[in-house]
């Protein structure tokens, strides 16, 4: 374990793995550490403060996250959600979301605001939290990849429209249903969860 962290590619809009529905974790090893380390390695590398196991092209339910985290504070603190579970949410919240999966793509997406939810760290221990606000839409996010499913799935008609030829240009680049981005991208301004 005294080798690198690597950067794992990211996979994009129009990628099947995308849609699919993740499977539970169920073996707590040195090889899950290994790729949560990647993982995080990738969400700060991406300049993201969430990544979800299915963007780096493993179908398993997990995904970190680090929402104080930015890179001119630069001290990251990020949390290892396992088999993440939504136990309730109420009220309604909602920013402009982006995605490390859909590049230059932000919309209003309509989430909860404030979340109870539980999960298991690498240790396999089950912890209980709640989230509001920014917080409890960056997990909605992210639990909605263990989902298969993206934050322009839940736009309604009218935003869809306005974003769906950008959509189908990121769509036409995947080949045989995989749709990888490797290079950095460039710095981008607004929130990417
Ligand atoms: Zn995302």
């Amino acid at each position: 374990m005294n080798d690198k962290p690597k950067l794992l590619d990211v996979r994009i809009y129009g990628d099947a793995i995308l849609g699919k529905i993740a499977k539970p974790v169920e073996t707590f090893d040195d090889e899950l550490r290994s790729f949560v380390r990647d993982m995080v390695y990738t969400m700060y590398q991406r300049d993201g403060v969430g990544l979800a196991a299915p963007q780096v092209g493993q179908s398993v339910r997990i995904f970190v996250m680090d929402t104080q985290w930015s890179k001119e504070e630069g001290k990251p603190n990020p949390t290892v959600l396992i088999n993440p579970e939504l136990l309730s949410g109420e009220g309604d919240y909602e920013i402009e979301e982006g995605c490390i999966s859909v590049p230059g793509i932000y919309a209003r997406v309509k989430r909860f605001n404030k979340i109870s939810y539980s999960y298991l760290d690498l240790d396999k221990k089950r912890h209980e939290a709640e989230a509001e606000g920014y917080d409890a839409v960056v997990f909605q996010h992210e639990f909605d990849h263990l989902n298969g499913v993206l934050f322009v799935d839940r736009l309604s008609k009218l935003p869809l429209l306005k974003i769906k030829r950008k959509l189908k240009a990121l769509q036409s680049t995947a080949e045989n249903g995989v749709n990888i981005r490797s290079e950095i991208y460039g710095k981008q301004v607004s929130s990417k969860e």
